[in-house]
């Protein structure tokens, strides 16, 4: 077989983004707000419905080991999962407990709803959330209670529109702009994009967008 001429110069391949995610390491699970790590670095937040593929996108995003593994551990499915991304920095990923558990009994609901929603309003280390969605499925009731809840931080969000290897090309376009459109309605600092575990789409574009919500002043 012919050997292909080898790429040189400007004619090479990109280089791919450094990923700050890939050092990210399990650093602690808190049950209550009374419990929250005494850091003083950033945090950014993920969360979303149970099954929209969260633990999925944080795997995905630390490429080198099974981040949120620990999150999908029985008793550990309500808990806030704290990961650090880097040892040398203190800069941090908030894994939430998924929601959309209708069926949960009422006091787990409540609950939920409580730690929730008051960690996204008082927590002054929190610098954005990352709101994961099934592309399939986007701002269901549950996502949309939640970003109210998050209005009032004063703080942006960013949409990943997971599993779009799913959808059509077309499809996915127009749940895009959709998700776009319908953001672009609420008093948020927005944003959105496709992404998929499996394909890997997007997933510079995540890297990016995380990196950018830590970095962002106060
Ligand atoms: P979580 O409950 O939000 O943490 O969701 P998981 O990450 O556990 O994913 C739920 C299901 O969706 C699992 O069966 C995953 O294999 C699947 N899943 C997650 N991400 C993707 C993706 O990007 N593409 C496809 N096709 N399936 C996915």
């Amino acid at each position: 077989m012919p050997r292909l001429p080898a790429k040189t110069g400007s004619h090479s391949a990109p280089k791919p983004l450094p990923n700050p995610f890939q050092q990210a390491a399990f650093f602690v699970t808190v049950n209550h707000l009374h419990d929250l790590p005494a850091t003083a670095g950033p945090e950014v937040a993920c969360v979303g419905r149970s099954n929209a593929g969260k633990s999925s996108a944080l795997n995905t995003l630390a490429t080198r080991n099974r981040l949120a593994f620990v999150s999908k551990t029985p008793g550990r499915t309500q808990h806030i999962n704290y990961f650090r991304v880097d040892e040398d920095q203190d800069r941090f990923l908030v894994d939430l407990p998924g929601y959309g558990f209708a069926s949960a009994p009422g006091p787990i609901k409540q609950r939920w709803q409580e730690l929730i929603s008051a960690y996204l309003n008082t927590r002054e280390q929190l610098r954005g959330l990352v709101l994961i969605m099934d592309a399939r499925h986007p701002l269901k009731d549950l996502d949309r209670q939640l970003i109210d809840w998050f209005v009032p931080a004063n703080k942006p969000v960013h949409v990943l529109l997971t599993k779009s290897d799913k959808l059509s090309r077309q499809e996915r376009l127009e749940t895009l702009r959709y998700v776009q459109a319908e953001l672009g309605k609420l008093p948020l600092q927005s944003s959105a994009q496709l992404f998929s575990s499996l394909s890997r789409e997007g997933l510079e574009e995540a890297i990016v967008a995380i990196s950018r919500l830590l970095d962002r002043e106060r």
